[in-house]
């Protein structure tokens, strides 16, 4: 069965203080929902990821990193390890995110290796990926969302995947107030179960939770997260204040 999942990426954004309110406001929230077969997942920012992990230790509330290296350890200046975000007691990373891939140089190859660092480390990825607005446009966006996957992901085996949540993400929904329509979220998520059923046995398929990002607000989310083939939504913008978050999770 397929895990429901409401992922919260803070991004560049809460100081150390900001961090722990809105954690200390989530863990309070929380406790009022009556969870199914969902996973509530925060990413905040490096600095805070230690205070936040400590915080949430006894609650439902799972904590990522946003980012990681793809060396195991030595001279590389500014960089954080897999084992350093495990020996903090945080097991998930998201990689791929597109402000990644935008600002940062990652391609499909270098996620490729962190990947694999990743899952050596024994972390849990969100993988994320998506086409930008020029190759939707284009009618691309259904090879382009193949390609990433498949130059990623697809040299894992079937026991690699139990590792996997994927996140599709459109680029020209991320942050911008426009979201892809639940019909667009739902036929871009159908291709990808099918692409991952043609590679993989079919346990694989039937336990892999793919996760919608791009604007997703309390206003929109239950219409997206009904769809079928959507387990649920890696979450910006609205993440980064209680209210929204929980309405999410109630969402789902
Ligand atoms: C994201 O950055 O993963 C994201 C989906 O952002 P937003 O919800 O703000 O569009």
């Amino acid at each position: 069965m397929r895990s429901k999942i409401v992922a919260g990426n803070w991004k560049m954004n809460k100081t150390y203080q900001e961090s722990k309110t809105l954690v200390k406001e989530l863990k309070k929230a929380i406790k009022e929902i009556k969870l199914d077969n969902t996973r509530v997942i925060i990413a905040p920012t490096f600095t805070n990821l230690q205070k936040a992990s400590k915080k949430t230790k006894d609650t439902v509330i799972e904590v990522a990193a946003q980012n990681m290296c793809a060396m195991e350890s030595g001279a590389y200046t500014g960089e954080i390890s897999a084992s350093m975000i495990k020996s903090i007691h945080v097991d998930l990373v998201i990689l791929g995110h597109s402000e990644r891939r935008a600002y940062f140089g990652e391609t499909d190859e270098s996620l490729a290796k962190k990947v694999d660092t990743a899952l050596k480390n024994n972390l849990e990825i969100i993988f994320c990926f998506g086409e930008v607005l020029e190759e939707r446009k284009n009618g691309n966006h259904f090879k382009v969302v193949e390609e990433q996957i498949k130059k990623a992901l697809f040299h894992l085996t079937s026991e690699d995947w139990k590792h996997i949540i994927l996140a599709y993400e459109p680029v020209w929904a991320i942050g911008t107030g426009e979201t892809a329509s639940p019909e667009q979220a739902q036929e871009m998520h159908a291709f990808i179960r099918e692409l991952v059923a043609e590679r993989y046995i079919s346990d694989v398929v039937e336990k892999v939770s793919i996760l919608y990002g791009g604007s997703v607000k309390p206003a929109n989310a239950k219409e997206i997260f009904s769809k079928e083939d959507v387990d649920g939504g890696l979450i910006g913008g609205a993440a980064l204040n209680a209210e929204d978050f929980m309405a999410l999770v109630k969402a789902i």
